[in-house]
């Protein structure tokens, strides 16, 4: 199978282009072809010398992976289906801001995921694999190419734990933050983790981008169940390192709590949060849980999901709730899974 040229990091690129004997800024000009224009063909390439396209052609495919479907939801969000060069498929989804000035791309960092979240429709999965560099930047480039507005957040927020896919996530960053390339601002991408810490901590020295922590239950009791990661790490160890980024940096954390009816709703969960995030810069998206055919979990009723954004904000903790796009078309957070299985059921 062809090398897709989306795959290299910079590093490769660059010892590609010399070892085919071009001028090393043949480099600098696939970059910006490549992510800055998303030209989806070599030929559209027209200011390196035709021999060079001619060789690129015949050695290299663009991408690794290849459009299926785009479904458009009722609220403007669009979710993309993939297939990857080994048949799996994978998703991203494309969110306006209701004032317009934001579009966001919800990207996909693995095929299914290992942490088997108990509310996730992509932890039922289970992982495949993770996804290569050209299949995380891709998915980019391939929205990118399908919308006139620019692209101005990325999330790693679809399938998959981003900080078990460490290099591939980390080589993707390089290519969205870096001027010559996606040219999005560091504070323009969120990684959303489950929390893993040792990766978090190594992520975080080479990194400036935001920080998202799935928490969804306030104490260890109910996280080992809902989250089974937080067996290996657990409420106070994860606090710890929060509050140590947020002296040091002086950066907002983001947590995302999944509000599930009479699991981790109640008036406890909620005074123990507040518990826990003393002395970090925290801000709690909260998400009323996205139901799906496999679960039996159900999302709270709307008095309950305002109640607990009040009863944060007066506590100095902003709390926004987020009613997640595209629910019409299961393009909501929890609900990305491939097709495949949906086709099975
Ligand atoms: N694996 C990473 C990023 C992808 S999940 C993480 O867990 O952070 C993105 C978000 O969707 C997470 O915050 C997760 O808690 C949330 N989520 C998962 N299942 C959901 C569901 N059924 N309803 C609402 N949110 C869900
Ligand atoms: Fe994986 Fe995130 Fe889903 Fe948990 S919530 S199973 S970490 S994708």
């Amino acid at each position: 199978m062809t090398t897709a040229l989306t795959d290299l990091s910079l590093e490769h690129l660059t010892s590609l282009v010399t070892s085919l004997g071009f001028k090393p800024f043949t480099a600098s000009q696939l970059v910006l072809w490549l992510y800055r224009d998303a030209v989806g063909s070599f030929e559209e390439m027209t200011n390196l010398p035709k021999a060079a396209r001619a060789v690129l052609q015949e050695r290299f495919a663009v991408d690794p992976l290849e459009p299926i479907t785009m479904l458009q939801g009722s609220d403007g969000t669009r979710k993309f289906l993939w297939k990857l060069r080994d048949g799996q498929r994978i998703e991203s989804v494309l969110i306006p801001s209701e004032d317009g000035e934001r579009l966001t791309a919800c990207v996909s960092s693995q095929v299914g995921c290992a942490m088997a979240c108990d509310f996730c429709r992509t932890g039922m999965m289970g992982l495949k694999r993770n996804l290569t560099l050209g299949e995380i930047t891709s998915q980019l480039r391939l929205m990118k190419q399908k919308t006139e507005k620019p692209i101005t957040n990325v999330v790693f927020m679809g399938m998959g734990e981003p900080l078990t896919n460490f290099q591939n996530v980390c080589d993707s960053i390089t290519f969205m933050s870096s001027e010559n390339a996606f040219g999005l601002g560091k504070r323009r991408i969120t990684v959303s983790t489950s929390g893993l810490i040792p990766q978090l901590k190594r992520f975080c020295e080479r990194f400036d981008v935001k920080i998202a922590i799935s928490l969804s239950a306030a104490n260890d009791e109910l996280r080992d169940k809902l989250m089974p990661i937080n067996k290996r790490y657990p409420i106070a160890e994860l606090m710890q390192f929060c509050r140590e980024y947020s002296e040091q940096k002086r950066h907002t954390i983001m947590f995302e709590y999944v509000l599930i009816k009479g699991v981790n709703d109640s008036q406890d969960q909620a005074e123990r949060l507040v518990q826990i995030l003393k002395g970090v810069r925290a801000k709690v998206n909260l998400i009323p849980f996205n139901p799906f055919e496999e679960s039996e979990y159900k999302r709270p009723d709307s008095k309950v999901y305002e109640w607990w954004s009040k009863y944060l904000w007066d506590r100095g903790i902003p709390a926004p709730i987020r009613i997640s796009g595209g629910r019409d078309i299961l393009a909501a957070c929890g609900q990305l899974a491939t097709a495949e299985k949906k086709e099975k059921k």
